[in-house]
């Protein structure tokens, strides 16, 4: 089947941080990653054949390529981060130049900088051809310790030009700050993937929604990752007792109507048919995507598992190709011919 997908990690080296390098890495709230293997750095680095021998041996068409966690957000100093994104989109533009048929870009921005993040927006689009933007979490600012989150007034020039450029923010997770680590005290094993992610990443979705953010953009459009990061799962009762919050919710409309218009979830590193059935509920087949989460997951065991998966065919091919070809607006001969 040709698959597209699109949490699929590249690095670009110089010194931007990851969490497979732990010299790289800056946030204190994390640990050493000791259980990623080392070849992880290299697929990480692989931009051509062996990234291709991956996609060939799951029936993954295309894919867009996506700066590795935390990356850009981590950098503390702006005007270092204004550079190494830019270096680090012209890295994967030129693996796009490279193999144009299967590579497709997302743009990593400088959100420490909100108006030069709408500028290296506006050149990834324009210039560059990238039809979306992966942001890796919060930005950090100054220092480590300090963290903003895009619900803030400092970005709705941002959102703004996002909704008129019309490309969707995948909101990629990554750990929380130190300062917000203490329930995880004496518990490094519940860092990044196992659970701190998935919080960290449902938390600023939700800032996002009560914010009010969707009613002043409503045609913004947002991705989540692992299956919308409990989300689906939990937002019945989430606007069940935010409707009692009063003032203390910002937002206009019931919260579960901004999941379900302003959002998508991919399959990344969440290979369950049931979870994927009870997403497919809440949200409908149209707004879930496949995705495997290369290297750090096989795009093979995510390839086995969603081509296997007990769901009808038309799910399938909507979930497999059809709404990402739809979402990113690509060519109809990227993807399994319908
Ligand atoms: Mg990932």
């Amino acid at each position: 089947m040709g698959k597209i997908a699109f949490e699929e990690a590249f690095s670009a080296g110089e010194g931007i941080p990851d969490y497979v390098n732990p010299e790289n890495f800056l946030d204190a709230g994390s640990t050493e990653p000791d259980y990623v293997s080392p070849d992880i750095s290299q697929r990480l680095a692989d931009l051509g054949a062996g990234r291709l021998a991956e996609m060939d041996a799951a029936g993954i068409d295309y894919l867009l390529l996506s700066l590795t966690a935390p990356g850009i957000q981590a950098i503390t100093d702006p005007k270092r981060a204004v550079t190494l994104a830019r270096l680090a989109n012209d890295k994967a533009c030129a693996a796009v130049a490279a193999h144009p048929t299967r590579f497709g870009g997302m743009a990593a921005l400088p959100m420490q900088d909100p108006a030069a993040a709408v500028t290296e927006l506006e050149r990834c689009v324009n210039e560059l051809g990238f039809p979306a933007v992966m942001l890796n979490g919060f930005t950090n600012i100054g220092d480590v310790e300090t963290g903003w989150y895009y619900d803030h007034e400092r970005y709705l020039p941002f959102w703004k030009r996002v909704e008129e450029l019309g490309v969707p923010v995948y909101i990629h997770p990554r750990d929380p700050l130190p300062g917000a680590s203490a329930a995880y005290e004496e518990h490094p094993e519940l860092f990044g993937a196992v659970w701190t992610f998935t919080v960290e990443g449902a938390t600023h979705a939700l800032r996002l929604m009560t914010s009010g953010l969707f009613d002043k953009f409503p045609k913004l459009t947002i991705i989540l990752g692992h299956l919308g990061e409990t989300l689906p799962a939990n937002m019945w009762r989430i606007e069940h007792r935010a409707a009692k919050m009063g003032k203390l919710v910002k937002a206009q409309k019931p919260l579960r109507h901004y999941l379900q218009n302003n959002f998508y979830v991919t399959t990344s590193g969440n290979f369950h048919t049931p979870t994927l059935n009870a997403t497919m509920d809440e949200l409908g087949s149209d707004r879930v995507l496949f995705s495997a989460d290369y290297p750090y997951e096989s795009m093979r065991e995510a390839a086995d598992w969603f081509d296997n998966a007990a769901i009808n065919e038309n799910d399938r091919a909507k979930i497999g190709y059809l709404n990402a070809r739809r979402l990113f607006n690509l060519p109809e001969k990227i993807g399994k011919q319908a």
